[in-house]
């Protein structure tokens, strides 16, 4: 029986084995030298001044906010498609998200749509750079400035991705990136900010450690975020390998892309003029007019040892806690449609050239019945 090819795999060699092994021989577990040497490292391929490492991509959301000084009552302008962690910080600082519905086209946030949401109340606008691409940096940094609202970077499923020849980490004033396992790079669990704004990257600083400022002086609230140093040494390695993992998986999906064109029901992935994908997902979207379900080609796929997944099944406002905020269903229609159509298949690094071109071939076989 053939291995399954799954729809994520990450990719740990000796020489994230061996870094682990020396911080656990140093003795510096926690956070430490490796940390430093992973912020410098971080900073440096984002080209921003800053990046604070932390634990996990919700907390580089929670800690951006915060050092932007979000709080009580204010509003947030944030997309209904996508992971629930973009959205869940801005309720833990007790702001409102307001959202606003996708662009089909790369389902980010529709900047056509924006203006109409802004009131006196909006502070900020998180833009996700989903599925690897990043969100119409253009535009949207045009709707912030024109309002004065603080421009945000849920960079998690892009790190490397370009916009006109600027990188994610650097469209708006702070960014955040996660380091979890399934991730474009991984150190199982992690998270990292990136800014070019020194008194935003002291704050979270301060709030990766309960307000922290100098030996037991802590000026404000906090919460234990910290990276630790083994998790570092893995990091700091992955990094080296982000472009070549990235080409991998652009690569895989130029194979995809091609060997699923000109089907009835099938819609590959737009990679949008002026922008990089690095192809966190590669997803494509099953139509009304497609001969098979959603449900009946994972399946199938499934029975053919390949792996697939839906990123995301439902928009954030179909959840309780969102919903309550007084959301209904048909309030973002473009997010709503594209949750019933999504379909990721396995692009990344360890899909070798011939399986994704027996991914592609599988799927051609399922959906022409
Ligand atoms: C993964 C992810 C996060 C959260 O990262 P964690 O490290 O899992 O906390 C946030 N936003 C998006 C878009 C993500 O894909």
């Amino acid at each position: 029986m053939a291995q399954m090819i799954n729809i994520a795999e990450p990719i740990i060699e000796s020489a994230e084995i061996k870094a682990v092994n020396a911080v656990l021989r140093s003795g510096t577990l926690a956070m430490g030298p490796k940390t430093a040497e992973f912020e410098a490292n971080f900073a440096a391929y984002c080209g921003t001044k800053y990046a604070v490492a932390l634990n996990s991509g919700t907390a580089a959301i929670h800690s951006a906010l915060f050092a932007v000084g979000i709080g009580k009552g204010d509003e947030v302008i944030t997309t209904p498609f996508s992971f629930m962690a973009t959205l869940n910080p801005i309720l833990m600082l007790g702001a409102r998200p307001i959202l606003v519905d996708i662009d089909p086209s790369d389902f980010n946030l529709n900047p056509d749509k924006i203006e109409a949401a802004i009131t006196p109340k909006t502070k900020a606008i998180i833009a996700v750079d989903l599925y690897g691409q990043p969100f119409n940096y253009a535009a949207i940094a045009a709707i912030a400035k024109k309002h004065q609202l603080v421009l945000i970077e849920d960079a998690c499923q892009a790190i490397g991705a370009i916009f006109n020849r600027q990188k994610t980490g650097s469209l708006g004033k702070v960014a955040c990136f996660s380091l979890y396992a399934t991730k474009n790079i991984t150190s199982g669990q992690g998270g990292v900010l990136t800014t070019n704004d020194a008194q935003v990257a002291a704050t979270a600083r301060r709030f990766r450690q309960h307000g922290l400022t100098t030996d037991y002086e802590y000026a404000e609230l906090g919460y234990n975020y910290r990276m630790i140093d083994i998790l570092a040494a893995i990091a700091i390695e992955q990094l080296k390998k982000v472009d070549q993992f990235n080409t991998a998986r652009q690569r895989n999906a130029a194979i995809l892309s091609e060997g699923l064109s000109g089907l009835t029901g099938i819609i590959v992935p737009e990679v949008i003029p002026g922008r990089s994908h690095v192809f966190h997902q590669y997803t494509i979207r099953i139509t009304g007019n497609c001969k098979v379900s959603r449900q009946e080609i994972m399946d199938q796929l499934q029975v053919r040892g390949i792996g697939s997944g839906i990123y995301y099944p439902k928009p954030l406002h179909f959840y309780p806690h969102v919903a309550k905020l007084g959301y209904k269903k048909g309030d973002f229609p473009v997010a709503e449609q594209a949750a019933r159509e999504v379909l990721s298949l396995p692009v990344h690094p360890k899909v070798t050239v011939a399986q994704a071109h027996q991914i592609a071939a599988a799927v051609r076989d399922i959906v022409s019945g």
